[in-house]
């Protein structure tokens, strides 16, 4: 039996199928490349030794979904592939429409159609929308503030639907918070394109002399120093996340949000901080007004993953900045 991947070869889905691949699963990966290289997979061969089976597809193909599926015996699907630019989503809100929703129901189809009912998607802390005071926990209302958000949103109520309508169904919704960090190894990692939108590559950029200054968006929040606090989560713990959700889905009847954060807050100047003395470069930054439809302060509660999935983030602050240092320094270019 094997596991499929989609989006495997992005930043999340390597860092799960490396993990994945440790405990000796048989993977697939299906993704299309749209940001990503096969790259990845060279150097995910590299860190455990072993081969995944890759297909360049897209999940809104639904004949290539179909051929994968009668192809091989596939138990669950860990479903990563979509578009994660929140700014690009209100340029492009059909393609986050096409890809994040269409895409996800022409999956969902076809796992039906090949009885495959045990799934694990990649949803975000943005459907708690604006208006929750952290720590956030998943009784809370939901809402989005942006196309992405909606797609995001939206899949989770097709799954909501989806399990409500037919028992067989196990699936598990992580909303992740603010994933950061690298392989120990320093050779997988996030590699966005263009100008990064997140803090942590936009940082380690300017660490690294690719970019000359960080815009800190806004010192007047009510926090400690007056910036953004966000629930920062290693990347590897989050991949541990998704390995413990799939051995719990046998438990998880229907569907479940589940949030996969720390618990814990940090700031941009703390993020900041941090990375300096960590890299031992200076990050050049300067204040500028906050960034429109920014929340000051958004942190987990994480306790529903502990006793669900018997999960909880053990990497601290400073191993993410040291893993993210890692790979940024090594590949100041990113895969290239
Ligand atoms: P990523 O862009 O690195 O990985 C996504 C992968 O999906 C890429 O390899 C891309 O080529 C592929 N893909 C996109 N559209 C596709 C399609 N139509 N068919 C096949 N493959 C397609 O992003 P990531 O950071 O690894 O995020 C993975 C998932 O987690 C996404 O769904 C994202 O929305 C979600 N998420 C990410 C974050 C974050 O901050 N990184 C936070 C919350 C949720
Ligand atoms: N941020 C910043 N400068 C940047 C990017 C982000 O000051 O160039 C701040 C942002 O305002 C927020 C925090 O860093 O307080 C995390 O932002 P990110 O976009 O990484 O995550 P999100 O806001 O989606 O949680």
């Amino acid at each position: 039996m094997s596991l499929l991947i989609t989006g495997g070869t992005g930043y999340i889905g390597s860092h799960t199928v490396v993990e994945l691949l440790q405990l000796g699963k048989d993977i697939i990966i299906v993704d299309n490349l749209s940001n990503s290289s096969t790259l990845v997979l060279d150097r995910v061969k590299a860190i455990t030794g072993k081969t995944v089976t890759f297909i360049k597809a897209d999940i809104c193909d639904e004949a290539a979904l179909d051929t994968v599926f009668k192809e091989h015996d596939i138990e669950a699907v860990v479903h990563f592939a979509g578009l994660k630019a929140v700014g690009e989503s209100n340029d492009l809100p059909l393609s986050y429409y096409q890809n994040n929703v269409s895409g996800s129901v022409t999956l969902f189809q076809v796992m039906a159609k090949h009885g495959v009912k045990n799934l694990v998607f990649s949803s975000s802390a943005t459907v708690y929308g604006e208006n929750n005071p952290s720590p956030l926990d998943e009784t809370m209302p939901t809402s989005a503030t942006n196309p992405y958000g909606q797609t995001k949103l939206m899949v989770e109520h097709v799954l909501f639907d989806l399990a409500r309508s037919d028992s067989e169904w196990s699936i598990a919704c992580l909303r992740y918070f603010n994933p950061i960090g690298a392989h120990e190894s320093g050779t997988i990692g996030e590699n966005p394109n263009g100008v990064p939108n997140n803090l942590l590559p936009y940082v380690a950029q300017v660490a690294v002399g690719r970019l000359p200054q960080l815009q800190v968006f806004g010192d007047d929040y009510d926090t400690p120093d007056g910036t953004g606090v966000r629930d920062y989560i290693h990347v590897v713990d989050l991949a541990i996340g998704h390995v413990r959700a799939l051995e719990s889905l046998t438990k998880i009847k229907g569907c479940k949000a589940i949030n996969i954060g720390t618990g814990n807050g940090t700031s941009v100047l703390e993020i900041v901080n941090t990375f300096k003395e960590i890299s031992g470069q200076e990050i050049n930054y300067k204040v500028v007004p906050r960034r429109a439809g920014d929340i000051g302060t958004v942190y987990a509660d994480a306790s529903l993953a502990n006793t669900l999935l018997g999960w909880q983030a053990t990497r601290n602050l400073n191993t993410m900045i040291t893993d993210t240092w890692r790979w940024q320094s090594q590949n100041p270019n990113g895969f290239e």
